[in-house]
């Protein structure tokens, strides 16, 4: 089955239960300054779990574009790292809005999984909150899992595994309990079950959370009870398309095949010659050239702050994987071809945007070509002394002058088992701007322009929604 298959069968199923397909909503949220990125399939229905919107049905079931590079939900440091981590992927979910409950939410996971996925039973794992007996029982004398591949996970307050049946989408709004089934890829990969120490390997992994809403968390902490209790569930696509694929990883899937080539291609031509196919860089490229492409077609562009800044570090982590391959010259907006290919069906506003797209990246990439090769002397250079932990001071000029977001920064170090000081950039940063103050009000007291942080003036760029307007950049440091 391909993806676009399993994206359709899902929702296909959900409707015969009763619930309407909705469309996938942005990633970046309209009206929710508590969330940078949609991190999840529930967030277009934030306010109809909270009771403040009514909608026409009260079961829906979506495939929703998620990011999850920033904020609570961040996964940027695992791209490259783990077979099931994206920084952009798709959730596949159902919603019950005061409709049904545990019940039917975990009969019908059940169900479409061992019935129309086919899934071998003994290979599905399922976790539920330790408290909530109720799933258990649903799980172990209705459903019929063996007491064995249940396993009750608390809510991490001792933060000892990785493990947290507790859902949030944020600090704030809707949360409650929930269960999560995993599947068992099976003893060739390294990791333990749910709930064991090792469980964060690759071997068992969540393919789906069924989550229980029941409360909505207010800022000062306090659960207030929704008025009616929902169900709120999410599937990533690319992981239950590996499993259905009968591949472990995520980016083994039909829907990276293509854009994997893509990549090779483009940093083999800029300067790469014959990169490794298999080369965990090539895995980054591809899946950040989806992150930064949707990013960009909901109408955001780099910048230092906000979401601008988060595409920004998206965007550079890719270019900086490329160059470590060899490419000396932009390659990563040559990939966007290859994406609109692959999910220009599915999301056609991907199509729309393309031209956009190109242009926006290959501009931020010219730019951070003009710095990469200085920044990366330097920072081969303070590496080469054997420290253990990279000085905040280098961190903070490798920020400032050469454009290296300090995650990018700790990317490279993290290859060579390096370490940030990031208290030591934290205070350079700190000071920087104390300077910029200082220097803001002397030029005030000299009857100057105030300019308050120092900016450099990088000239024009044609980057607007229209592509009609001028837009100014400017940019701190490089
Ligand atoms: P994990 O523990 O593997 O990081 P999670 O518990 O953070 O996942 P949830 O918030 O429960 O994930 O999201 C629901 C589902 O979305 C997960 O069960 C998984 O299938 C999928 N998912 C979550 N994060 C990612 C990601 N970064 N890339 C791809 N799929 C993801
Ligand atoms: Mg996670
Ligand atoms: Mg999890
Ligand atoms: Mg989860």
């Amino acid at each position: 089955m391909k993806a676009a298959e399993i994206r359709k069968t899902f929702l296909e199923f959900f409707q015969s239960k009763g619930h309407t397909i909705v469309a996938s909503s942005p990633v970046v949220p309209g009206d929710d300054p508590t969330l940078l990125f949609t991190n999840a399939g529930m967030n277009q229905f934030k306010d109809v779990f909270l009771g403040f919107e009514k909608r026409p049905y009260t079961r829906a079931t979506t495939s929703q574009k998620c990011i999850r590079a920033g904020g609570k939900h961040n996964d940027l440091d695992n791209v490259g790292y783990t077979a099931r981590h994206h920084t952009f992927f798709e959730m596949l979910g159902n919603f019950s809005f005061g409709d049904y409950f545990k019940h039917d939410a975990i009969q019908y996971a059940w169900e479409l999984l061992t019935t129309q996925f086919k899934l071998p039973k003994d290979k599905l794992w399922v976790t539920v909150y330790s408290e909530d007996d109720e799933a258990y029982e649903i799980w172990n004398k209705v459903v019929g899992v063996p007491a064995e591949r249940i396993v009750r996970i608390g809510d991490n307050k001792g933060g000892r595994y990785m493990s947290d049946n507790f859902w949030m989408m944020g600090d704030t709004g809707p949360c409650g309990p929930c269960t999560e089934i995993f599947y068992d890829h099976g003893p060739e990969v390294a990791g333990g079950p749910p709930g064991s120490p090792d469980e964060d390997g690759d071997r068992y992994i969540e393919v789906w959370n069924n989550v229980f809403m029941q409360f909505n968390r207010t800022e000062d902490g306090v659960m207030h009870k929704l008025p009616k209790p929902s169900v709120d569930t999410g599937m990533g696509l690319e992981r239950i398309t590996a499993v259905l694929q009968h591949v472990h990883s995520n980016y083994q899937i039909d829907l990276f095949q293509a854009l994997l080539a893509a990549a090779k291609k483009a940093v083999d031509e800029a300067g790469a010659g014959d990169s490794d196919a298999d080369s965990p860089s090539l895995k980054v490229i591809a899946d950040h050239i989806r992150a930064c492409s949707f990013i960009v077609t909901d109408g955001v562009i780099p910048s230092n702050e906000g979401r601008g800044y988060v595409l920004r570090r998206i965007t550079r982590r890719g270019i900086r994987h490329g160059y470590k391959l060899g490419a000396r010259t932009p390659f990563f907006h040559k990939l966007v071809g290859a994406l609109v290919e692959q999910m220009g069906e599915a999301y056609p506003e991907l199509r729309q945007s393309e031209k956009r797209i190109v242009e926006v990246l290959k501009t931020e990439e010219e730019r951070f070509f003009q710095t990469i090769a200085n920044g990366m002397e330097i920072l081969d250079g303070a590496l080469a002394t054997g420290v253990k932990q990279l000085d905040g001071e280098t961190a903070f000029k490798l920020h400032d002058t050469y454009g290296f977001p300090v995650d990018l920064t700790a990317d490279v170090c993290r290859e060579r088992d390096v370490t940030v000081d990031q208290a030591g950039f934290d205070a350079a940063m700190a000071e920087q701007r104390r300077k910029a103050r200082e220097g803001g009000k002397f030029k005030m007291a000299a009857g100057l322009e105030y300019s308050g942080v120092p900016t450099v003036f990088h000239g024009y760029d044609h980057l607007s929604q229209e592509g009609a307007k001028v837009t100014a950049v400017y940019v701190d440091g490089a």
